[in-house]
């Protein structure tokens, strides 16, 4: 049987909020759990609060998205309820994106990092089923960073990457490294090679990739034989032949680092003015393409110019957005959520 997605099943925009659990360091301080998940849908933030004479009381914040995983819910079960819906329709001139926000510590890492080797599992799958096997449909990779409102290419050396767009409204990234990945396995690796090139700099890992945008493209491409693409190739036309359909994976910058706009370092804040700018800009954009808007602001940054073409046409964008439980963490917490909500 012949796996094909009905189209208008899948919703245009699908805001999804994960809780992680209380981590140890959170359980030796005795910090309290505040978020509670009530269903699939709903969930309440109990904000520990003062009165101006000091009596303590809590405040309660309510929120309903279109799917809220608790702390219980495994990777598996994140990519059933965010990706996997959106494969099928990537085979059928789709552009969809998927987007982890929040704090630094909240589990956008944990959450994205396997969210592409289980699409690429099921890309290759579905590339062997009858209906796509007479159509030359090839598995492309790319992997780069947005850093400081500048692109890396995590799979070329950390080259630095420039952009550019032909006249079809098509974003062409000039240098970027595209492979073709015919097996699961072989995208395990480049996605470790990728991560291993993530942004380090001297403050260690964690810290500087809090910094960074890191972007997963998989693209479907139909493919072109060398002598047939110098026949017709007009210099416009992607390596390995049209893209069909395109699936990002984004693990955004944390989102309190676009609070870092008043710190003492130059360099720092200039990095939180940029991802505070990236951040503002997403949201507008997804709000636009909510709203079918025709115009579609995402020349507000780096990081939606560079998604342009994610944005128009048919799209489909899942916003993951990631939780942090602890009392410590709330008015962060609070702040994705509002950020989720707009989206919505
Ligand atoms: P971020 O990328 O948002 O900064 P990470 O993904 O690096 O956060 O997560 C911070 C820490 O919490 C990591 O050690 C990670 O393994 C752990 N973690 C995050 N989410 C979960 C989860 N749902 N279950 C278990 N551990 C998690
Ligand atoms: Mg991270």
């Amino acid at each position: 049987k012949e796996i094909v997605a009905k189209e208008s099943n899948v919703a245009k925009i699908k805001v999804v909020v994960r809780k992680r659990p209380l981590n140890k360091k959170e359980v030796a301080r005795k910090e309290d759990d505040i978020v509670k998940v009530h269903d699939s849908s709903y969930l309440t933030v109990h904000e520990p609060k003062l009165k101006v004479d000091l009596t303590a009381y809590v405040e309660k914040h309510e929120f309903c998205f279109d799917a809220v995983l608790d702390e219980n819910v495994n990777n598996d079960e994140v990519y059933r309820a965010t990706v996997q819906p959106i494969i099928p329709i990537i085979f059928q001139r789709t552009k969809a994106t998927c987007f982890a926000y929040g704090q630094t510590g909240s589990g956008k890492t944990f959450t994205m990092q396997p969210l592409p080797l289980r699409a690429a599992e099921d890309i290759v799958r579905l590339l062997r089923q009858p209906i796509y096997q007479g159509q030359k449909f090839r598995l492309w990779l790319s992997y780069f960073e947005i850093y400081g409102g500048k692109l890396f290419d995590l799979l070329g050396d950390r080259r630095k990457l420039c952009m550019r767009e032909d006249g079809r409204q098509q974003v062409c990234i000039v240098g970027l490294q595209e492979f073709e990945v015919s097996d699961v396995q072989i995208v395990k690796e480049f996605i470790e090679k990728g991560n291993a090139a993530r942004s380090t700099g001297s403050t260690g890992a964690n810290e500087e990739s809090s910094r960074s945008h890191a972007i997963l493209q998989l693209s479907i491409k139909k493919h072109k034989e060398v002598n047939e693409t110098k026949r017709h190739n007009d210099g416009n036309e992607p390596k390995g032949g049209k893209v069909i359909g395109k699936i990002s994976f984004i693990d955004l910058a944390g989102s309190e680092r676009g609070a870092d706009t008043t710190d003492n370092d130059r360099q720092t804040r200039i990095e939180g003015a940029e991802i505070n700018k990236s951040l503002l800009a997403l949201k507008e954009c997804i709000r636009a393409l909510d709203n079918d808007q025709i115009h579609i602001p995402f020349r507000g940054s780096k990081l939606t110019e560079v998604l342009r073409d994610s944005f128009v046409g048919n799209s489909r964008t899942v916003m993951i957005s990631c939780i942090s439980p602890n009392a410590g963490s709330c008015e962060h917490t609070l702040n994705t959520l509002r950020y989720a909500d707009r989206v919505k």
